[in-house]
């Protein structure tokens, strides 16, 4: 089965090499040249051009940062063709990257007016679970459609749910992601008022993730450096997940809300913390790096 891997990034290309060492004969592409160069170096065979990616493939996944290029990857835009009159009927779109619903229902639906199957497959578990394999995908579309991609998610992933039709994994991944960036935010804040007040951080970290505020931030993604070697915190805050990427995901779970006329307080307020963390020059930084704006310098 030839597969199209399609923006190898922080987690597309964890994800491209797990299905590579899985046996799959992966065709993968990034407009970014190192990006290809480190996959490339792992063994990974390198498309010339995203067109030739999708040649002979019966799966096309992509992994891009936000609407605008998913759109324009498949649709096209004023300075490229999509992909989608390249595709043969029948062939599967995973789209796994974070977009609007809507966004994924227009694909779909350019998709589905050429006989090809489109599912949206947003993941959660970050570039640990993208490098162990260990992902949770949240599929939106046809039944009969993740049934098919699930052999190849299942690659990449040890939880699947289907959240509902064409659209429903984006709406129940803005939700998580709404929840992390405000559990991140409240985290960040705990563990500096800790150590303003004299606290190891290591120590007081320990206490909170076996106490009721335990969470996924002080199990996996401590954003204080020299408690947790695994997380970026460790790294300077690189890889990981952006601070940009983050505050994509909050404006689209402010646009969800804003739709249906849902409160949504604290999802704003960190949409604004992470906003004034970009706008100070760090959207590049992971997003545990919002605990620098709350400490003492
Ligand atoms: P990233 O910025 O590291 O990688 C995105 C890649 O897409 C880049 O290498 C870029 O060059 C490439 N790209 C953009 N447009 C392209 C195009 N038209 N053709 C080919 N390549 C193109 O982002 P990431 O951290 O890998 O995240 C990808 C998606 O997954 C985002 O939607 C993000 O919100 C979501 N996500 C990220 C994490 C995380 O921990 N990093 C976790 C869950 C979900």
């Amino acid at each position: 089965m030839k597969i199209a891997f399609i923006g190898l990034g922080n987690m597309g290309s964890p994800m491209a090499l797990n299905l590579h060492q899985a046996g799959y004969s992966v065709q993968a592409f990034d407009l970014s040249r190192p990006a290809c160069d480190r996959l490339a170096a792992a063994g990974v065979p390198i498309a010339a051009d995203a067109a030739a990616s999708v040649q002979g493939a019966q799966i096309v996944i992509s992994m891009l940062p936000a609407s605008r290029h998913v759109e324009a990857l498949f649709l096209g835009d004023g300075t490229r063709a999509g992909l989608l009159p390249l595709l043969a009927a029948g062939t599967l779109v995973i789209d796994c990257s974070t977009i609007a619903a809507a966004a994924a229902r227009k694909v779909a639906d350019a998709a589905h007016a050429r006989g090809v199957l489109f599912i949206d497959a947003p993941v959660s578990g970050g570039t640990g679970g993208a490098v162990a394999g260990s992902l949770t995908f949240m599929v939106g579309g046809d039944a009969a459609a993740l049934e098919r991609a699930r052999p190849v998610l299942e690659k990449m992933g040890a939880n699947i749910f289907h959240a509902g039709g064409v659209g429903a994994g984006q709406t129940a991944k803005i939700c998580n992601n709404m929840l992390l960036g405000i559990l991140m935010a409240g985290t960040s804040e705990a563990i500096a008022l800790g150590v303003a007040n004299g606290l190891d951080p290591k120590v007081l970290s320990e206490i909170m993730r076996r106490s009721s505020g335990g969470n996924w931030a002080l199990e996996k993604y401590n954003p204080m450096p020299g408690v947790m070697q695994t997380a970026p915190a460790a790294k300077g805050y690189t890889g990981g997940f952006g601070t940009d990427l983050m505050l994509k995901d909050l404006g689209l779970a402010q646009e969800s809300a804003t739709a249906v006329q849902a409160a949504t307080p604290l999802g704003g307020l960190a949409r604004s913390l992470y906003a004034a963390h970009s706008l100070a020059g760090n959207g590049a930084l992971d997003f545990s790096s919002i605990i620098c704006m709350l400490q003492k310098r």
